[in-house]
């Protein structure tokens, strides 16, 4: 009976009559049945303006092909900026891209009384390792518990367990599937913990960590293009040693402000396309952790890369159902299974284009400008 809800909601709101149909138009009227699994308290949606970036060659090992990738957002150049990223890569012939891991971890903690406890449940876990993968098994057709790692602080004991998650983004599946495992672990155990959490803080969920730049949350990815100097002095008004020199500047100045990694604005091209495309966007904050480096090469052309260790994303679950969001996703052409590995290679090509576009721009001196024309000046 959500409509009453939705009714009984507005009528809390001040001035909720002439504000409402700014939110509940008649196409969130209709997703009536679609969002009780991604909201709470519906009073309809917030539009976000959208644009597209592109065509944006990759050659990916999962990606291969011309990309449309539409990006939510309201800040004004992010488009215009990342669409100038991916005309230059195209017109290089693409970017490779590459899924190098794929493991979604969910970390319960056990309080124990003693480091003696410890030894005992750990020798006890250490033999179990099979049950445990069949427990969780049985709680999601997709996900698999590849591994569970443990780490040891005084009496604390953080469990490390790490799935792959098919498709999809994961959370809800690794946490369903670990609260089963915990459950067997606290019923089994010769030694029981005083308390147990399903997460304790140690799988880098929706934070950035220096777990999440140096192993894998969701999926890890590389792109990479060469682009001959001409190019950059065509597409972006500088050179190619000027964008390096640029560069140089930059990660020292990572390096100053201690970033974890080292990169320029992963995170508006990620949370655009998130937003887009029905992803956590709350996930940028470990998504948007990595590492962009620029060289010069022995021919004077520019070799860009980055990585990206910690892609939370999917293509299936999540809010990849709701109706614009699935329409993005297919406008890239990666709805539905079997394509989360092509879409994390999607970002992946998306924070390059971002990088040489932005860095292009610092280092011809057109940073500021082309922020006032765009947010400033009426088009
Ligand atoms: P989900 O929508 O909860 O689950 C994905 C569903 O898709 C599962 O029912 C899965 O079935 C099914 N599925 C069908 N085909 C699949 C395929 N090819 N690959 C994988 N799954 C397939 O989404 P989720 O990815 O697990 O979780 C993401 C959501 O969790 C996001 O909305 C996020 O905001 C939220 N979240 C949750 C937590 C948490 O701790 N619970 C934390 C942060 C975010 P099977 O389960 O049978 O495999």
């Amino acid at each position: 009976n959500w409509q009453s809800e939705t009714d009984r909601l507005w009528n809390t709101i001040p001035n909720g009559k002439t504000l409402r149909p700014y939110l509940l138009d008649a196409a969130s009227q209709d997703l009536e049945d679609l969002v009780d699994r991604n909201v709470e308290r519906f009073i309809g949606t917030v539009k976000i303006p959208t644009g597209i970036a592109g065509p944006l060659r990759v050659n990916g090992f999962n990606a291969n092909g011309v990309f449309l990738v539409p990006l939510a957002t309201t800040e004004a150049t992010l488009v215009a900026s990342y669409h100038r990223g991916s005309c230059l890569i195209s017109a290089c012939g693409g970017c490779s891209a590459m899924l190098l891991e794929s493991a979604l971890s969910r970390s319960p903690g056990l309080r124990f009384i003693s480091l003696a406890e410890v030894a005992v449940f750990l020798n006890w876990l250490t033999a179990r390792r099979q049950t445990l993968i069949e427990i969780a098994a049985s709680t999601t057709r997709h996900g698999r518990l590849m591994d569970v790692r443990t780490s040891v602080e005084g009496n604390h004991v953080y469990l490390d367990m790490i799935y792959s998650t098919g498709d999809a983004a994961g959370q809800n599946m690794v946490t369903i599937a670990t609260e089963a495992v915990l459950q067997y672990v606290l019923e089994h155990s010769p030694v029981k913990p005083r308390s147990a959490y399903v997460e304790a803080n140690f799988s880098g969920d929706k934070k950035a960590s220096a777990r999440c730049l140096a192993a894998v949350r969701g999926k890890r990815v590389s792109a990479e293009i060469t682009i001959p100097d001409a190019r950059v002095r065509q597409f972006l008004n500088t050179s190619a040693a000027a964008m390096v020199d640029y560069w140089y500047m930059g990660a020292m100045g990572g390096v100053m402000s201690a970033t974890l990694g080292v990169q320029g604005h992963y995170a508006n091209g990620l949370s655009a396309l998130f937003l887009a495309c029905g992803q956590d966007v709350a996930c940028v904050a470990e998504a948007a952790v990595g590492i962009t480096r620029l060289e010069l090469t022995r021919s004077g052309d520019l070799y860009a890369s980055v990585t990206l260790p910690s892609l939370v994303v999917g293509t299936v679950g999540g809010g990849t159902h709701l109706p614009s969001q699935d329409a993005c996703l297919k406008i890239i052409g990666l709805a539905g299974p079997g394509h989360a590995a092509a879409f994390a290679e999607i970002c992946a090509a998306l924070a390059l284009a971002g990088e040489l576009s932005i860095i292009g721009a610092l280092s011809a001196q057109e940073f500021t400008r082309a922020h006032q024309r765009y947010a400033r000046q009426k088009k």
